[in-house]
């Protein structure tokens, strides 16, 4: 793109979107693997605010959730973390957060590239005006190894193109086994940066007692 003589080069930004209860390796290393695989100029975490589709579990507050995802990423330049849903009092839908955050940059300017699990990406015709999503972003969907990735052929044709699959060479990493472990008092330790696990002990979120 050019503006007043000048070319402007497209920045690439990734985004990565998650419940993040809690954030751990894998997500981390998604993100890093996303950066460097797709030439990303950075990539901005955005934890979910109010998920529309898990109300039938607990998820921890907003703000331990963020509060988790910047420890987790403190020591990564090129990784920041928005609160752009977390302040939203209303459901989080991703098209939402998408137009939203395109009014951050100059029109033409960037190239969205929106970071998830594979799971999530097979659930995405579930989600609010899905059909709108390509002409926002790329959608990266990451894969944990032995996971089908074959099944993103079944989806609507509007995203064929759209989809860049991304596996991630790492152990089986959850934030549902992380919260299982830390219930029945078993070892989480190497499976997140040292610093959400000190947080996760001092606010002793995950554990039976209330849930
Ligand atoms: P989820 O059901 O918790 O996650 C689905 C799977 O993807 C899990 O295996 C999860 O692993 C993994 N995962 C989640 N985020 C990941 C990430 N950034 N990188 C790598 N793996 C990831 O899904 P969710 O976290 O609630 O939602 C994912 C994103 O989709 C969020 O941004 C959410 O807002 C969006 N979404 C939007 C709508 C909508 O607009 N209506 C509906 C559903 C989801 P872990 O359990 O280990 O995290």
């Amino acid at each position: 793109m050019s503006f007043g003589g000048h070319v402007i080069r497209t920045r690439k930004i990734g985004i990565m979107g998650g419940t993040f209860d809690p954030i751990h390796y894998g997500h981390l290393l998604a993100a890093e693997e996303s950066f460097f695989a797709l030439d990303l100029d950075e990539v901005i975490f955005v934890p979910t605010g109010k998920p529309p589709h898990k109300k039938m579990r607990r998820v921890s507050s907003t703000e331990d959730r963020y509060t988790m995802t910047l420890l987790a990423t403190l020591d990564n330049p090129h990784f920041k973390v928005s609160r752009i849903e977390i302040d939203r009092n209303e459901s989080s839908h991703t098209v939402d957060t998408l137009r939203e955050m395109r009014h951050w940059y100059a029109p033409d300017s960037i190239q969205f590239f929106f970071i998830t699990g594979l799971d999530a990406v097979l659930d995405i015709t579930t989600w609010k005006e899905y059909t709108a999503l390509p002409s926002l972003c790329n959608i990266v969907a990451v894969n944990r190894p032995g996971y089908q990735v074959g099944k993103l052929e079944q989806l609507p044709e509007i995203f064929k193109g759209n989809i860049v699959p991304l596996e991630i060479p790492l152990l089986s990493i959850s934030s549902t086994e992380i919260r299982r472990r830390i219930e029945s008092g078993k070892n989480v330790r190497y499976l997140m940066p040292e610093l959400v696990e000190r947080y996760i002990y001092k606010k002793g979120l995950y554990k039976r007692i209330g849930r």
